[in-house]
């Protein structure tokens, strides 16, 4: 993909450089995850040594505020001492077991402590893994194929979810994953996010045929564009009126908006849910849940097959307890208020120079849309004048500030973002700002 880099790089990045020129070597675009190579708004990707609060400080020995925080889990900052110790302590016992142990009982407790509609849950590895084992549970659970999902929703790579997808499918504008078979996808139905009157037409169109809705609770992977109103009560309903389950993806809200994720902020009560990114405390933990009916149904209490070598693994769980036990009621007020410092920061020096744009906000995750219009849909945010992202982003990274790479991804905050980090990013969103003004196609 040719990318045009519309601003200039006043700063250098000689040892990411050359690590990319080897990693390129050795892997498929330098990067082990499409979304980390920079390919949307050019130039080197940094490779990171160290993290200490909200700080990241690449190979270069240059220091970056972070605003993507590992594109979400980092909530509590980089290095947090009462999860590095827990890390520690874990792996002062050994690495994985293979067999059942009290930090997948006592992560499994947390989630249904804290997440009312989840009965029963069962820990995966990445949040791929728990879209993944969502479907194919509700569709042995219900005997129907098909799955309804929205475009600009992002659920890890599942074959069956790709169609449409947000995030790096985003980024890149591909329009349909190469390797992804007819048959694999098949049975996935997209739709317009938003619109309830096309989920009631496809329901229409194919009586019994439908087994779940799954949607992200906020998508945060189109940039963020949250639920309309009454939204996410509609899909339950519909739903439930025709024999299907929802599903309710939260592996980037979940532990992250509040304490019961987006569940806690709009109260509708899903069927199946899935979660990762908070809740592993920066190791491969993810896990889905909900329903005890339903969750029966999973082997081997059930026929539904599902397992991993490394599920519940017991470093990731420590990791995990340790993160979820301190995010308490205090610690989300943090966030919160960072996030609002934050978004009105950026809206004075985006207004100040007269560029057009939309923050949008969801608890504390927000985005910027370049464009004058309300974004409620994938087809809006599509329509935002990227290019102006790529000069402000470029503008930010050269003054120490690490923003998502892409203009369709959520900007992210911890509660290590003190006073200090929020006046380093103040001071760099003038020049930003400006940046973005001058941009041009
Ligand atoms: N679901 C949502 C809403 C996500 O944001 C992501 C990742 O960004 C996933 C699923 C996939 O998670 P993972 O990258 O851990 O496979």
């Amino acid at each position: 993909m040719q990318v045009r880099i519309t601003v200039s790089f006043p700063y250098e990045a000689p040892v990411s450089q050359s690590l990319f020129e080897r990693a390129s070597a050795v892997t498929p675009g330098g990067v082990n995850s499409p979304v980390r190579a920079f390919r949307a708004v050019g130039g080197t990707p940094r490779f990171m040594v160290s993290g200490a609060g909200p700080y990241l400080t690449d190979a270069d020995g240059r220091e970056y505020v972070d605003l993507v925080c590992s594109w979400g889990p980092m909530i509590l900052g980089h290095s947090h001492p009462e999860v590095i110790a827990a890390v520690q302590d874990a792996v002062s016992r050994g690495t994985s077991f293979g067999t059942p142990g009290a930090g997948e009982v006592e992560l499994a407790e947390e989630i249904v402590a804290r997440i009312e509609p989840v009965e029963q849950v069962r820990l995966v590895s990445s949040g791929t893994e728990a879209t993944m084992s969502a479907i194919r549970l509700a569709r042995g659970f219900t005997g129907r194929p098909k799955v309804v999902k929205f475009a600009g929703c992002y659920h890890g790579h599942v074959d069956a979810l790709l169609a449409a997808a947000g995030s790096g499918v985003a980024t890149f504008g591909l329009p349909d994953t190469p390797g992804v078979t007819g048959a694999q996808a098949g049975d996935t139905i997209v739709l317009p996010y938003n619109d309830l009157e096309a989920v009631r037409t496809a329901f229409a169109a194919h009586p019994g045929e439908i087994a779940c809705v799954i949607t992200e609770a906020s998508p945060g992977n189109m940039g963020v564009v949250p639920p309309l109103p009454g939204f996410n009560q509609g899909l339950k309903d519909i739903c439930s009126d025709n024999g299907a389950l929802y599903i309710s993806d939260e592996v980037m809200t979940g532990f992250r908006v509040s304490k019961s994720g987006w569940y806690g902020i709009d109260g509708v009560r899903p069927d199946l849910m899935t979660f990762g990114k908070v809740m592993g405390g920066g190791f491969p933990a993810a896990a889905f849940g909900g329903r005890a009916d339903v969750m029966a149904h999973l082997a081997p209490a059930g026929p539904v097959y599902q397992a991993g070598t490394l599920s519940g693994n017991p470093i990731a769980t420590a990791a995990g307890v340790a993160q979820l036990r301190l995010l308490d009621d205090a610690a989300y007020e943090k966030v919160e208020a960072v996030s609002a410092e934050l978004r009105a920061l950026v809206t004075e020096a985006l207004a100040k120079e007269g560029v057009a744009h939309r923050l949008q906000v969801a608890g504390n995750m927000f985005s910027v849309f370049f464009t004058g219009a309300d974004v409620t849909n994938y087809d809006e945010a599509k329509a935002q004048e990227s290019f102006r992202f790529t000069a402000f982003f470029h503008s930010m990274l050269a003054q120490g500030v690490y923003l998502p790479p892409s203009a369709f991804e959520s900007w992210f905050v911890s509660t290590a973002h003190d006073t200090q980090a929020v006046e380093r990013i103040a001071a760099a969103l003038p020049a930003a700002a400006r940046a973005a003004a001058e941009a041009t196609e």
